[in-house]
């Protein structure tokens, strides 16, 4: 699916800067209008891809927003620790020391920023969702939501399989669905064995659902609770 393909949208919650996050999304929404909820440093990324101001909102955590169909909470979160070996690793990479000039470009167009969580309770479906973008976090602001279904970034670290199982064991959801972990920019990134992170869910909490991302292959979520 390209950006292209996406012709309708209403909002856009945007966990972090990163432009393996926020690169399509100015395209988007000057497409569609959609309005964008980020940070402040976010912003001026879109500001600069020429997205009109007012489809823009800065959040910084802990707001409840309301709209018609759902309530959305935000979270105050933290980015996942790239791992030591893996920078490394990959720095004596020879292909990788070809696109580092590339990635800097990419790493200061688009900064980090504020990073955001997101808790979503349907206002017509019994269904509660959070989805977050990468995989560092607050334990006492995971404490405080109950969601039904986790999207699990599964990326960012060697051992991510096990901290996203970690995080899911405190929010202890229903059902989980890792995300994140293709191999969305090689060189720099891999393709995470989520097949580790699912059986170690099963392993750890055998009453969870885990369900599997597949290119526009729909997944079905009945109502959880
Ligand atoms: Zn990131």
């Amino acid at each position: 699916m390209k950006p292209e393909d996406v012709t309708s949208a209403d909002y856009i919650f945007l966990s972090h800067g990163h432009f393996d996050h926020s690169f399509d999304i100015g395209n988007i929404a000057k497409r569609t209008g959609a309005k964008i909820f980020c940070s402040e440093e976010a912003k001026e990324i879109f500001l600069r891809e020429e997205v009109p101001e007012d489809q823009i909102r800065v959040i910084s955590g802990g707001e409840v927003l309301e709209f018609d169909a759902f309530k959305v909470t935000i979270i105050k979160s933290k980015h996942i620790k790239f791992g030591l070996t893996t920078i490394l690793w990959k720095f004596f990479s020879w292909k990788v020391l070809k696109s580092i000039r590339h990635l800097l470009r990419l790493a200061r167009q688009y900064p980090k920023g504020d990073v955001f969580g997101f808790y979503f309770e349907l206002k017509n479906e019994p269904l509660t969702f959070c989805h977050f973008g990468s995989g560092g976090y607050f334990r006492e602001e995971l404490e405080k939501i109950r969601p039904d279904l986790f999207l699990a970034p599964v990326a960012g670290r060697r051992n991510a399989p096990q901290a996203l199982a970690k995080m899911t064991q405190i929010l202890k959801p229903k059902m989980v669905i890792g995300h994140h972990w293709d191999d969305f920019y090689p060189p720099i990134s891999w393709r995470v064995p989520i097949e580790k992170f699912e059986r170690i869910i099963k392993e750890l909490l055998p009453t969870i659902i885990v369900k599997r991302l597949e290119p526009l292959k729909e997944i079905e979520i009945n109502p959880l609770r």
